[in-house]
């Protein structure tokens, strides 16, 4: 027996018996090619080839019965994208041109290039694409070359799949009924191949460098998708030890799955909406995988970030439509810009600050660059014409702001009402509540807006003037304090007076007690990482509005962060 510790990447436990598959894609010719222009067009015929097959796999995807297939087909629009990337494409054609080199050996340098460039990111979700542009080249390169990845027959036993890599397109064709799980040499936690993994339910543990060498066809194996860890030949009480958590596992499973598409409702039939938190524009995969009901917060900066120009107009409008396109017609928050703080974006330049958290951020920078601005809403009302978005201005602080705001979003809806281009007229607009001065104008601002989302990351650390960011204050950084709760309690009083919802996006909205606490106090919406939204919307189902409003009245009075935590750990144990 043996043990071996990789990754987490997709929960569940499988055990069986191992089935290696290696790719013999890497092994191509490196050759000096005479024709360059003959070569150039190879490469081209290669690259229609590809597109045609990405085309054809996402609209069968999307044609699916199978919601878990058509949510994943964004993935491959993506692959798609970056295929008819000329950044790509002209890079493979200039090592062609350049370096009198067959366009196997100008892909392969061209892609490491690229991966390169990704992995040195210090965003673990950017690094991950790298991944994606190996996937491209490696379809590329099958029709290139003739070689295909050993493929499991479908015929087969099930087995736990252990190989050095796997590609989203590899993953996608994977049949969770004859793969128990699998394990990868490389790879990482927010690689496509994991959220398809979770989003197919497949247990698997990516990042065990050399598995290969250690395992043979057939052997036993258990795979623990939960921790990560990976046991070769385990003995008999190890494997009766894991047959008791793969139980486990799989009782837990099916009651998750009763609340994933269930109404987000309490016992008594009180509604409110859980909608997801997301970053990238595929995320949006996960959040339906995770049965959101929307999404609450599209921090659309994440689209800025990392890369060396702004992103334009018709690139933003790309991202906002797939993300409202995956939701199928539930709602969409997308929040404009929202940089500075601990978010820098290279292509702006922004000056070095001496407080960035209280300096030139998100609305401050929007108001001022009135053509980043404007290039964002343009995009944003594009995509309105294809499902329901809400637009949402960040660190708002006074009246001012939003009516500026709002004045920049009446232009670009001119702009492109002249052009004749669609949009949803009616959008809804509304502001995120994370500067005190702007809770406690909550009732002023209300009048203006359609809505309130109580961003409680920013909200705490500017009440308590605590850096988020600063170890050394974190203790000072207490969503329990009164003034926390009265601030919130403040917010939904007003938005509710003048007939608005609201909501809370901040990372307290997944905490299961303060969600209790906050639908007892009456909000809206709760907006948080897709995997939490399945423990509260099966905590709501359990509890009584009634009993939450009772709750949240005793919170309401207390007066210390002590007795508040106390109160909360001994209603919700
Ligand atoms: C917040 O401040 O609570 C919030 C949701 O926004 P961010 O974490 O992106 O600042
Ligand atoms: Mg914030």
């Amino acid at each position: 027996m043996k043990k071996r510790e990789g990754i987490p990447a997709s929960t569940g436990i499988a055990i069986g018996q191992v089935k290696r598959v290696q790719s013999h894609l890497d092994e191509y010719l490196c050759y000096t090619i005479e024709n360059r222009e003959d070569e150039k067009l190879r490469f081209l015929r290669a690259l229609d080839v590809a597109l045609e097959e990405l085309n054809a796999l996402i609209a069968s995807m999307r044609a699916s019965s199978d919601e878990g297939q058509t949510q994943l087909a964004a993935i491959f629009d993506a692959h798609r994208e970056m295929l008819q990337d000329p950044l790509f494409i002209d890079g493979v054609k200039g090592k062609i041109e350049a370096e009198a080199i067959n366009a196997e050996a100008a892909i392969v340098n061209q892609r490491e290039e690229l991966a390169a460039i990704f992995e040195a990111m210090d965003n673990d979700y950017m690094r991950q694409r790298a991944a994606d542009i190996r996937d491209i080249c490696q379809r590329l390169l099958t029709h290139l070359t003739e070689k295909k990845l050993d493929k499991p027959a479908a015929e087969d036993d099930s087995y736990i799949l252990v190989t050095h890599d796997l590609h989203p397109s590899d993953t996608v064709t994977l049949n969770p009924a004859h793969i128990l799980g699998f394990i990868t040499e490389i790879g990482g936690k927010n690689s496509h191949t994991a959220i398809m993994a979770r989003t197919k339910g497949i247990p698997a543990v990516v990042g065990i460098v050399q598995l290969l060498d250690d395992v043979s066809d057939g052997d036993w194996i258990i795979l623990d998708g939960e921790s990560g860890t990976v046991i070769l030949e385990p003995d008999e009480s190890t494997l009766t030890h894991y047959r008791q958590l793969a139980e486990q596992f799989a009782q837990k499973k099916a009651a998750q799955n009763q609340v994933r598409f269930a109404p987000s409702r309490t016992k008594d039939g009180h509604q409110i909406e859980l909608a997801a938190n997301i970053g990238m524009t595929e995320e949006a995969t996960t959040a339906m995988a995770y049965g959101a009901d929307g999404i609450g917060l599209f921090r659309s900066e994440f689209l800025y970030m990392h890369q060396a120009t702004l992103p334009s107009e018709e690139e933003q409008f790309i991202a906002y439509r797939n993300v409202v396109q995956t939701m199928k017609g539930r709602p969409v928050i997308i929040r404009t810009l929202d940089i500075g703080g601990d978010k820098s974006v290279a292509s702006m330049d922004l000056p070095h600050e001496e407080n960035p958290f209280l300096g030139y951020r998100a609305i401050r920078i929007c108001l001022d660059r009135s053509d980043l601005f404007l290039t964002q809403l343009r995009a944003i009302l594009r995509a309105s014409a294809f499902g329901k978005i809400r637009i949402m201005y960040p660190m708002i602080s006074s009246l001012y702001e939003v009516q500026e705001a709002k004045k920049w979003l009446a232009i670009a809806k001119d702009s492109l009402r002249k052009e004749g281009i669609a949009f949803d007229p009616s959008i809804e607009q509304g502001i995120m509540i994370e500067i005190p001065s702007a809770a406690v104008i909550a009732d002023i601002i209300a009048p203006e807006v359609d809505f309130f989302s109580i961003g409680t990351n920013d909200l705490i650390q500017y009440t308590m003037a605590a850096d988020r960011m600063n170890e050394k204050v974190t203790a000072y950084y207490n969503p329990y304090h009164p003034a926390i709760v009265r601030l919130i309690a403040q917010v939904i009083q007003a938005a509710h007076q003048h007939g608005k919802w609201v909501g809370v996006c901040g990372e307290m909205a997944s905490d299961p007690h303060f969600a209790s606490l906050f639908i007892g106090m009456g909000i809206d919406e709760l907006s948080m990482s897709p995997p939490a939204i399945l423990t509260i919307r099966a905590n709501m189902q359990q509890q009584t509005l009634a009993d939450l409003q009772k709750f949240a009245q005793q919170v309401s009075a207390l007066t210390t962060s002590e007795a508040i935590y106390d109160s909360l750990q001994a209603a919700f144990h």
